[in-house]
Order: structure tokens, then sequence, then C-alpha cells
């Protein structure tokens, strides 16, 4: 027997549909690429995403194209990604960090048909450009006034179409209203309706083995991920939230923001390419931002200006670190210091993106919940959190009873639990489900309707047995549902038949004074076959020598199993890091495949 009820086909462009008729006065606040600040309501950002639909249609495009964008957080882009959507297309978002060569490889293997793109994107375009012959059109995301010289401008093939975003939204607001005022005749516009399964999204996978992957959103998946993000448990967002998306919209779907914060009328701060410490700290304080999401990389930089300038935050309630892992300093600074609460979250390009929540249910903390504000610092012992030596008051605890502080920021320290969406279980190497004891490590494996059925132009599905994805993580997850991250599987470090957590070593190594970032990565042993090396940046002002490296050392023998400890440990001036702002191991393990313990 069916149900009764209306099957109306879930469609993104719904969202801002219903944002800007209930939510027509809340404000995008977005810093452009030249660097003014440009405010607009969602009322408006609709209107200017169906004329970007319109003036798309006109340049040829129509369900099923695959439309380009290589930008920066602006309300432009915004407006770009609904409006390629709205004409039945899919946005494929470049990551602009990729290398040429990835970008020619990728829009290729999209075949995009234009791309829209910011004004300081222009010498990129002029090398990637002539690899892509599908792309037929250039759109740059700025006004006349902006755009680059033409003697810049020159340099991008003339078999290329070359336009002005703000040109294009203005004739397609004369169009749209011949004769009256423009814009006037929009209300006949209507976005292109498609099913509710065609794709609207595509983002690829950084590729680390072998090309990258690409992965194809539909408008079902991502509006539902995107009701996720509204959930009490997950970020979460609200009407009274001020949202500052610093996770950049061309990596793995903004994680949803984009979708979410429209549909519930949340205030959107984007932060343009001004991702520094100092950048996101000003419009932090200056819009009253309640909520931000981004990768440790992000925060690490925002929480050390705040530590050199003795500043905190006024507005800050809520700070969502995920695509790698928060180390304990991080989750210290913000609970502890600031009175921040961390949501620890993991995902995957694959996940549109996110699969836990780390908001850890009170029963796992002996039925509280956190206090609002500053957290007292970590007491009691049994914590295992990693914490810094000299925060550390558990001297002062009996050793039967962890504080309440430092037992929630080690459950915080694990990735979270599923959320509705998404379906999890480990396994070992043969496929056999392991059990959730909190020991036990094997490779984590999800499904549900926002995760990835199979590649774009794969010859076979992306997953094994009865839909199971496989994450390519290692993890554990406790009888509480909280899955923790050992690994990636590629990451894993296999010392004498034992495996290595690269990320347990790294959580305790950032908690030590003196650490700014740190690094771990297999190196070829003779004896052992592989075994971890240990990679710092000092803080600044702090010298990478033989004390630090003595300390360190002293303080993991402290902490973990002796065949665990680094052998070895070597400074650098900075990490490497990847396209998506996390620290890139295969770098690394280049840069060190010849180093051998003393
Ligand atoms: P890529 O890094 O390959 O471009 P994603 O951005 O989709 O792809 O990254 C997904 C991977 O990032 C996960 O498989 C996991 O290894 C890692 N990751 C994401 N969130 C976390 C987290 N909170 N803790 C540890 N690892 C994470």
């Amino acid at each position: 027997l069916q149900g009764l009820m209306q099957q109306t086909p879930l469609n993104v462009c719904q969202i801002l549909d219903h944002a800007a008729k209930w939510h027509p006065e809340q404000l995008i606040i977005s810093k452009q690429v030249e660097g003014p600040v440009l405010s607009l309501t969602y009322a408006e950002l609709h209107k200017r995403s169906k004329l970007c639909a319109i003036a798309l249609q006109k340049l040829g495009v129509s369900s099923g194209s695959f439309v380009a964008t290589l930008a920066w957080n602006t309300s432009r882009h915004m407006e770009a990604w609904y409006g390629i959507m709205g004409c039945g297309a899919i946005c494929h978002t470049l990551n602009l960090r990729l290398s040429v060569k990835d970008l020619i490889y990728i829009a290729n293997d999209a075949q995009d048909e234009l791309v829209l793109a910011d004004a300081t994107m222009v010498p990129l375009l002029e090398k990637v450009l002539p690899g892509v012959p599908s792309i037929k059109h250039v759109i740059l995301l700025t006004d006349r006034l902006n755009m680059p010289p033409p003697s810049v401008l020159a340099a991008l093939p003339p078999t290329v179409g070359l336009h002005c975003y703000e040109d294009l939204l203005g004739a397609a607001a004369q169009e749209a209203a011949p004769g009256g005022p423009p814009g006037s005749a929009l209300g006949a516009f209507r976005w292109t309706q498609v099913d509710e399964n065609a794709a609207c999204g595509m983002c690829y996978t950084s590729g680390t083995t072998g090309n990258p992957k690409g992965v194809l959103y539909s408008h079902r998946a991502n509006y539902l991920h995107a009701l996720l993000l509204v959930q009490a448990d997950s970020l979460p967002l609200s009407g009274s939230s001020c949202c500052l998306a610093v996770v950049p919209m061309f990596h793995a779907n903004s994680w949803g923001l984009v979708f979410a914060a429209p549909m519930v009328g949340a205030r959107l701060v984007l932060p343009g390419p001004y991702l520094d410490g100092p950048s996101i700290y000003n419009l932090m304080e200056q819009y009253g931002v309640t909520m931000s999401a981004g990768v440790p990389t992000v925060w690490l930089a925002l929480l050390a200006h705040c530590e050199e300038q003795g500043l905190t935050f006024s507005s800050l309630k809520i700070a969502c670190i995920g695509g790698a892992a928060a180390p304990m300093s991080m989750l210290e600074a913000f609970e502890v210091k600031h009175g921040v609460e961390v949501r620890h979250l993991w995902g995957m390009t694959e996940l549109s993106p996110l699969g836990t929540l780390g908001n850890p249910k009170p029963a796992s903390l002996g039925g509280r919940t956190r206090p609002p504000g500053r957290l007292p610092p970590a007491g009691g012992s049994g914590s295992g959190s990693g914490s810094a030596p000299s925060a550390s008051a558990s001297a002062h605890a009996s050793p039967a009873a962890p504080s309440f502080t430092a037992s929630y920021l080690t459950a915080k320290l694990k990735q979270g639990r599923p959320h509705v969406l998404c379906d999890m279980r480990i396994v070992d190497d043969a496929g056999r489900e392991l059990p959730h004891d909190g020991q036990t490590v094997g490779h984590l494996q999800v499904r549900g309707p926002a995760t990835v059925a199979a590649y774009f132009k794969a010859p076979g599905p992306a997953t094994v047995g009865d839909s199971w994805f496989p994450t390519g993580d290692v993890a554990s997850i406790d009888a509480w549902g909280n899955m923790q991250i050992t690994d990636r599987s590629k990451d894993v470090i296999k010392s004498g038949g034992e495996w290595i957590s690269s990320i347990e070593i790294e959580n305790l190594a950032m908690g030590f004074p003196g650490v700014l970032e740190a690094a771990v990565v297999a190196v070829p042993d003779d004896r052992w076959g592989e075994r971890p090396l240990l990679v710092l940046v000092p803080k600044p002002g702090v010298e990478g020598d033989a004390e630090l490296r003595e300390g360190v050392v002293d303080y993991l023998s402290s902490k973990l199993a002796k065949f665990a400890v680094p052998d070895d440990v070597v400074f650098v001036p900075q990490i490497p890091h990847n396209a998506t702002g996390k620290v890139s191991k295969l770098t690394l393990r280049d840069m060190f495949k010849n180093h051998r313990a003393p």
C-alpha cells in the first residue's frame, strides 16, 4: 500500500526559494576577492542566482551540462552554484590548489563546457584552458571595473568566449524585463525541473592513489545531507547562527554549508581568499560569527594568532573541525581557554561529505552534558588525552576519577557518532565484522543515501557486498558508537607486525610545549620493516634542538607503547599540505624515504 503523501522531488534550488520567501532579510556577508565586503540578503541572492541561470542558459548550458567553478568562497560563487544547479546542470567545483596537470585531467574527464572563475584565476586558466578543449566559455566572477586589463586577458585562448559576470547578470535582468524595471519579470523564471536523483554537483577526490575520481552528487543526496547540518547534534546550524564558511566551496561540497545555511535562514559569512589567522579572527569579531567549520590547519593559524595577540572570541560558540584529526591541544585551546565548543567531524568527499558528528552522548560522560562557557582545565588521570604536561592538573585529582573535562575531551578526540544517513561498521582483512569495543581496529565501511555508489565513468560500483563503501580509513568503534580513526590504511605504520597509529603520535606531539605542528610517517627499516619518523615544526621563537627532541621523545615514551615511540625526530620550518589543506603524507614520505633512524 502506497502512502498518500505528496511526492515533491527534492531539489536544492527549493532551499534557496525557501530562504528567499521565509528569510528574505537575512544577510550573506561576503569578502570579495578584490577585498571589499559585500552584503546582500537571501532575497537578493535568490534573484541573482536566477539571473545567473538565465545568463548560463543563453550560453548553451542545459540539463546535464557540466559547468566548472574555480573560485573562493564568495556570494558570486554561491550564486553560480545555484544558477548552475537551477539549469539542471552539474556544478563541478575545481580545487584551485590542484596542479595544472590534475586540473586538466579532471576538467577533461568531466567534459566541462564553461567555467566561472575569480578574476585572479586568469594566470591559472591561461595554463589549464589549452588542455581542455571542451570549455567554450569563461565567466569572470567580477564587475567591469575589476576585470583584468586586456593585456592579461590576451593570454587566454582566443577560441574561448570571455565574459564579465556582472555584465551578464545586467543583460539577463534587462532580458527578463524588456522595457520594464530590471528584474521585474524574473518571477516568471522557473528553475529547470529535474528528477531528484539527477546529478547537480561534482567533486573529485584528491587522487593520492592514481588519478582523481569524480563523485557525482544528486539533488536528493545534497538536500538530505543539508538536513543533517541543522540537527542539534550536528554543527548545528539554526536561524540564530552566524556561520563563517571557512571550508572552501571547492573542497567536498563545502561540507554542505551552502545548502544548510539558507535552509534555516542562518546568516552566512564568506571569507573569500582570506583564510589566514588575523583575517578569520577579524571576520568573526566584526560580524558576530557564532559557528564556523574548517580543517585543523586553519584553526591552528587562528589559535596561534589569538595566542600571539592575547585575544579571545566574543561571539564564537562552536568550532567544527574535520577533514583531518583534531589534536588534543586544539580541543583544549578552544574548550578550556576560549570557551568554544568543538564539534569534531569526520567525513569524505564520497559521503557528501559528513559521516560522523562529534557530540558525545551524555550517558558516555556519566550522564553529564557540557556546561556553557569555558571548561575548567583537565584534571584526573586516565584521560589518555595527550594533554600537554604543563596543562595537566592530574597531580591534584584522584586517580580513580578523571575530571569531567578530561573525559569529555578524550571523548571529543574521537571522530564522533554516525548520523542517520550513514550506517557504519569495521571489518577485518577478510571482511568479517569486528566488535564495537573501542579497542579493536579494522577497516571502516559506510553506506547510506548520501554515500557514493559508483565513481563517475567507473565501470563498476564503488562499494562491496551489500552497498558498503570501503573508506580506506582504519578505525575503532566504542560501545557508544563513537568512531575513532587511527589512520588511513595507506598511512598506517607497520612495524614488526604491529600497527602504529600516526594520528595518536601526532596528537600527543602537538600537545607538547613548543610544538606548532607534527606529522608522523613511516620510514623503511631493515629490522622492523617500517618505523615511525616524527616531523615537527617548532613554535615561533622555539629552537628545534636536542633539548626539544629529547623532551618530546621522553613525553611520548610516558604515553605510548614502547614499540610506537618514534626512534627519530626531525625539525622542518613547515610541513607540506595538500590541496585540501591536510598534511601531505605522500610528500613527507618522499622527502624522508632515505631517512634511517640513528
Ligand atoms: P582527500 O583528502 O582524499 O581529498 P577528503 O577530503 O574527502 O579526501 O578526505 C577524506 C579523508 O580525510 C578521510 O578518509 C579521513 O582519512 C580524513 N579525515 C576526515 N575527517 C577526519 C577527522 N576528523 N579525523 C581524522 N581523519 C579525517
